[in-house]
């Protein structure tokens, strides 16, 4: 006998990105970004730790609301904030799945997505993508109450144009929620942002941690019509977000100047990386993301994930169903990808 429900005694759960401590490893397993966060932030995280501590921080956070509503073009009443995009996630499996009412979505995708489903015990629809990852047909036809896409997707970078997810959203209709996760959306060449003023029944899911350099403070945020937006947050815990997050997120939301450099930054580095590895002869697909899918024509990729770990060099590994030996590595500042390049060319020359 367990003292757990049967669903949560059977469930392995998510397992975390590797955090390697030391100051001279080269880390690109998670997908964060290689630059600090803006100095406005930092100021905003010292004004706010102070004497503002003792009281509770605004519920929904309005600060947030209203400045990312100004910068994104939407009323407050659009948007709603979350302790990381994945806390939303959360939310909304909460607030339309049930043991009758299930999830579906493409695959291979973000690993999360089944773990909520088996916490909130519904049923999981997974539906292969395309060959060339493009969106699947039998997503609509799957009875799901809510339907997930993540775009640009993880862990394959490649992305589905807005105008296919209008579709899905239209046959969708009256029917299940469409939830499109844009945690890499700021390195894409285009949102899906557009369908919420369309659909009634579209979520667009943003992260600050990738493109904002935020992955250690935790803050998400989602944007859908007002009466979706209602109804998840009678979901939430009364406080899902603190007030020194708030603070950051408000103040790098608004410093769009500093946001935007620090992407095309990382876009210049994306395609060099995928430059060299290509002189590499290593098999790379165009990425929308802040990392590249990289497969291995003449080696083992699996092997040469051990050897830059032996460097302290760290990447992802890969072996799943669409997705059997392969890398995934975030794009870095110049320095670290040059390291890994280097590292890269004595390991394959072997
Ligand atoms: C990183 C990531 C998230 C979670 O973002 P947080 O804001 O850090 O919780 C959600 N979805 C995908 C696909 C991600 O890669």
């Amino acid at each position: 006998m367990s003292y757990f429900r049967d669903n949560i005694e059977a469930l392995a759960g998510y397992v975390p990105g590797f955090q390697p401590t030391g100051a001279d490893v080269v880390k690109l397993n998670t997908n964060e970004s290689p630059y600090a966060p803006s100095p406005k932030v930092i100021e905003a995280i010292r004004n706010t730790a102070g004497e503002k501590l003792r009281r509770y921080p605004q519920p929904l956070g309005d600060d947030f609301r209203k400045a990312a509503g100004e910068v994104l073009g939407f009323s407050p009443d659009n948007i709603m904030c979350a302790n990381g995009a994945d806390d939303m996630l959360t939310i909304a499996l909460r607030s339309f799945c049930d043991e009758g009412r299930g999830l579906a979505y493409p695959v291979p995708t973000y690993s999360l997505y089944p773990v909520l489903a088996r916490i909130q015990n519904c049923p999981v629809v997974e539906v292969a993508f395309g060959s060339d990852f493009d969106l699947p047909d039998g997503l609509a036809d799957a009875g799901a109450a809510l339907v997930i896409v993540c775009n640009p997707n993880a862990p394959t970078g490649t992305f589905v144009e807005p105008d296919k997810l209008g579709e899905l959203a239209a046959m969708l209709k009256r029917r299940s929620v469409l939830l499109i996760d844009e945690a890499y959306v700021d390195y894409a060449k285009a949102n899906c942002l557009g369908l919420v003023r369309d659909h009634d029944n579209v979520i667009i899911l943003r992260s600050m941690s990738k493109g904002y350099s935020l992955a250690g403070m935790r803050f998400g945020y989602a944007v859908a019509c007002e009466s979706l937006i209602a109804g998840l947050t009678k979901v939430k815990d009364s406080y899902n977000v603190d007030a020194v997050a708030i603070a950051a997120a408000t103040a790098a939301i608004r410093d769009v100047d500093y946001f935007r450099t620090n992407i095309g930054k990382v876009k210049a580095q994306r395609t060099e990386l995928i430059e060299a590895l290509k002189d590499m002869r290593f098999v790379v697909a165009a990425s929308e993301t802040n990392f590249i899918l990289a497969g291995c024509a003449e080696c083992c990729a699996e092997e040469v994930h051990a050897k830059l770990a032996d460097r302290r060099i760290y990447v992802r590994y890969f072996n799943l169903p669409g997705l059997d030996d392969k890398l995934r590595i975030t794009v870095g500042t110049k320095e670290q990808n040059d390291k890994l390049v280097a590292a890269l060319r004595e390991i394959m020359r072997r």
